[in-house]
């Protein structure tokens, strides 16, 4: 018997990328043949890390990093596009989010040089911002060409994930997939309706390891229609240090992680490259200037803080408009 046109279900996926992993629910026919789907999905994923991730010795990214002083790196199509992107979040956040931050990102232990995560020496971290700024790099070829002056190094790790996303949903609509929900590491681009016809809904992501005060912390649902949605937070990369914690996220202008970082900031937008990078940069800006940011330039955000020993939630009319009443 031949299935019917109408007779679509949901397919869960899922599989690892950029250390983390992903998951995808798309509406399914049954003459889709789901291995070819998920391999389609995992090779997308895998140009992403192939270009973009400072822990493979031989991706784009690291050969940018390894390049001698005046020497021009030719950047395939979507790190062109990520790096757009990064830039255009840099110019608008006043730096907030740079994309140049790989040797503070290093020196702090974050990332992929195997420094151990400590606070480092004054003198380390003055070093390591003058090799740092987003207004030196300098492209020609339409973007498709970077400068290496000596040594930048690149750390797209608060977009990369975001754009992962957008990647997939974009080669799934290609492939002719009427609705999905990709997620990869957290961010999530939405499209189509599921099977019965309702919006996609996800559960917005708090402190699952806090002691929340369940009652000023009602659970928060989205409803994404052609939406993403990505949340920075401190949750999973940070250490403490003679009672101080210290968070992933680093402050361009002092080249410390961000004191007192929010416990989650998400923002919703059209493509999950913008609401990672905007979730990133809020996080900079902290809550008070974050969310005034936020109001003045139409961006949908929400911030959870600690506040006293306990968590606080604020966020936009913009966000706000987009959450399932409960
Ligand atoms: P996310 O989880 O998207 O906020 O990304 C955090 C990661 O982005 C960190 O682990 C660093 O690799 C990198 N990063 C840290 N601070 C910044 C910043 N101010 N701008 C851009 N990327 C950053
Ligand atoms: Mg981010």
């Amino acid at each position: 018997m031949q299935p019917t046109a109408a007779a679509a279900d949901l397919a869960t996926l899922g599989g690892q990328t950029m250390g983390t992993t992903w998951s995808v629910r798309l509406l399914a026919h049954a003459r889709d043949d789901l291995h070819a789907i998920h391999a389609g999905i995992q090779a997308q994923l895998d140009r992403v890390v192939a270009q973009m991730s400072t822990w493979e010795a031989h991706s784009d990214i690291s050969r940018y990093r390894d390049a001698a002083a005046g020497s021009w790196i030719a950047l395939p199509p979507e790190f062109a596009t990520v790096l757009d992107c990064a830039l255009e979040v840099a110019a608008a956040s006043d730096g907030a989010f740079d994309p140049t931050l790989g040797p503070l990102v290093d020196l702090w232990g974050f990332g992929s040089a195997g420094t151990p995560r400590r606070v480092p020496a004054e003198a380390g971290i003055a070093q390591a911002r003058e090799c740092c700024g987003w207004q030196r790099l300098q492209r020609r070829a339409n973007g498709r060409e970077l400068l290496q002056p000596g040594g930048l190094r690149l750390d797209l790790s608060a977009i990369a994930k975001g754009y992962g996303a957008d990647l997939v949903a974009a080669h799934l609509r290609a492939g002719g997939i009427g609705a999905a929900l990709v997620e990869v590491g957290g961010e999530i681009h939405a499209f189509g309706r599921k099977p019965d016809g309702t919006p996609w809904r996800v559960l917005v992501e708090s402190a699952a390891d806090e002691q929340a005060d369940l009652e000023a912390m009602p659970p928060r649902v989205l409803q994404l229609e052609d939406a993403a949605v990505a949340t920075s937070g401190d949750r999973w990369h940070r250490f403490e240090q003679d009672g101080r914690r210290y968070a992933h996220t680093i402050d361009p202008r002092t080249g410390i992680p961000v004191a007192d970082a929010a416990v989650a900031v998400t923002v919703v937008a059209t493509d999950a490259m913008h609401a990672d990078a905007w979730a990133t940069a809020l996080t900079v800006m902290g809550a008070q200037a974050g969310l005034e940011f936020a109001r003045n330039h139409d961006l949908a955000a929400r911030f959870v803080i600690r506040e006293a020993g306990r968590l606080r939630e604020a966020m936009t009319d913009a966000f706000a408009a987009r959450l399932v009443q409960a």
